[in-house]
């Protein structure tokens, strides 16, 4: 087995699609997994920005026609194992978009909550949702992924 297989088996990558909103969840994202203070490094997930290295899809904000395409060809380019968190009311039901973006265009209106779009795994709810909650969802597909890989 090569090194990077071994070192991809005990590790998780994450990695976060923003599709609209008003970055609130981004920022508890990025606070949640990534910050000093929480630090999930040291269970080993990682970031990446690279969807061929991501074992966890994060998406936040409300799924629109217009970012459909772009978020479908990021999970498909995924390398199975492969999960799928949802976090905020805004990916989970389009939160507070769902009565403004279709005023904008065709393109702006919601193409539904991301549960229609891919297989959701985990779900954290909030608008924004607290940092813990982010990791506990993001921990639980880390089993799922770990077992997957062996
Ligand atoms: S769920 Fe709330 S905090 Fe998150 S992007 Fe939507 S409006 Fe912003």
């Amino acid at each position: 087995m090569n090194l990077r297989k071994a070192s991809r088996k005990r590790s998780v990558h994450a990695m976060l699609v923003y599709t609209g909103g008003c970055n609130g969840c981004e920022i508890e994202v990025l606070n949640a997994l990534f910050s000093p203070y929480y630090d999930v490094e040291q269970y080993r997930v990682m970031f990446t920005f690279n969807p061929r290295e991501a074992d966890v899809l994060v998406v936040t904000g409300p799924i629109t026609v217009r970012t459909l395409p772009q978020l479908k060809a990021i999970y498909e380019n995924m390398p199975e194992p492969k999960a799928v968190v949802a976090v905020g009311a805004c990916a989970n039901m389009g939160g507070i978009y769902v009565n403004v973006f279709g005023d904008l265009g065709p393109s702006e209106q919601i193409a539904g909550p991301l549960e229609k779009i891919l297989p959701v795994d985990a779900k954290a709810a909030g608008c924004a949702p607290r940092p813990e909650d982010v990791i506990k969802a993001v921990a639980s597909v880390i089993p799922k992924l770990v077992e997957a890989k062996r």
